[in-house]
């Protein structure tokens, strides 16, 4: 009877400690997947460039922000996490399109702040750069190479990237928009040659020095440093936009003002207005034109 107890009792402990590291590694595991889940650990991890380092789980989540809304639209958009900051939704929609995310105080976030409204376009037929800023013609002409363009109607020779020149020109059978210049090679897309081209004439090697140290950032919305212009990508147009009803047509097809100061530029995001807030983005009415500008 005695050697009975002594036996139970021996397994009862031994339950009892497999029982309570069962538990607490439980418990320990919980914690640790809670935390690799949580989205903001995701989108500073991507802001620090440890995208790759990140594990599946992680990655999970965030293409759980980025999962599409079910017949809603025939193109696939992000469900918005409203208990994320802009900036937070922000970098969460454009997290899956850029190869890294620029660091915060770096040439490339500067950009990425000033230009990179296009990233958080969903549409698949739309093609986004991997990197915010090209380094030379022949890195511009191998992506531009992979593009599909359409024709901006009513033009001679301006070109978008073909979702982009469809939405416009849905806009322009509404009401007239013309070009600024009406040079398809200046207004529309552009080469990396012109891109330089435009910014020798406003700008120089001590500009771009002050633009990278994040001394200067004006300028930005008279011209893009070299490699950097979202004409580059097939997906803006400088127009010449002087009534309510032109702004409306262009807002309904997805195209918006998204570089401070710079009114003639018009970038595609093919998301209409009332999602804008989804994504993040901040309404900013500078002189009476109204401005969609990233949160960064
Ligand atoms: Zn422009």
């Amino acid at each position: 009877m005695k050697r009975f107890w002594k036996k139970t009792a021996f397994f009862t402990i031994i339950a009892l400690i497999v029982f309570s590291l069962v538990a607490s590694s439980g418990t320990k595991n919980k914690i640790l997947s809670q935390d690799i889940r949580n989205p903001e650990n995701c989108i500073l991890a991507g802001s620090l460039n440890k995208q790759k380092q990140l594990n599946q789980l992680c990655t999970s989540t965030l293409n759980h922000i980025n999962a599409p809304t079910p017949q809603t639209t025939s193109i696939p958009i992000p469900t918005p996490n409203f208990n994320l900051t802009n900036k937070e939704r922000f970098l969460a929609t454009i997290t899956d399109k850029l190869f890294t995310i620029p660091q915060p105080g770096t040439y490339e976030y500067i950009l990425l702040r000033a230009y990179g409204a296009v990233f958080v376009n969903h549409n698949p037929e739309v093609q986004l750069p991997s990197k915010v800023v090209f380094g030379d013609e022949k890195e511009t002409k191998d992506f531009q190479s992979t593009l599909s363009m359409g024709k901006v109607n009513g033009t001679n020779n301006c070109y978008l990237q073909k979702a982009a020149a469809d939405a416009l020109n849905q806009a322009k059978a509404q009401i007239n928009i013309p070009l600024k210049s009406g040079y398809g090679d200046s207004d529309c897309t552009r080469t990396f040659a012109t891109n330089l081209r435009f910014w020798r004439k406003y700008a120089n090697n001590k500009t771009l020095a002050r633009v990278q140290q994040g001394q200067e950032t004006k300028i930005l919305g008279t011209v893009a440093p070299p490699g950097a212009s979202q004409h580059l990508w097939g997906l803006a147009i400088d127009l010449r936009v002087a009534s309510e009803a032109q702004r409306q047509a262009l807002n309904q097809n997805g195209w918006f003002r998204t570089v401070e100061y710079d009114i003639p530029h018009w970038t595609y995001i093919g998301h209409p207005l009332d999602q804008l807030d989804e994504f993040g983005f901040e309404n900013k009415v500078i002189g009476g034109i109204s401005y969609w500008l990233t949160p960064l």
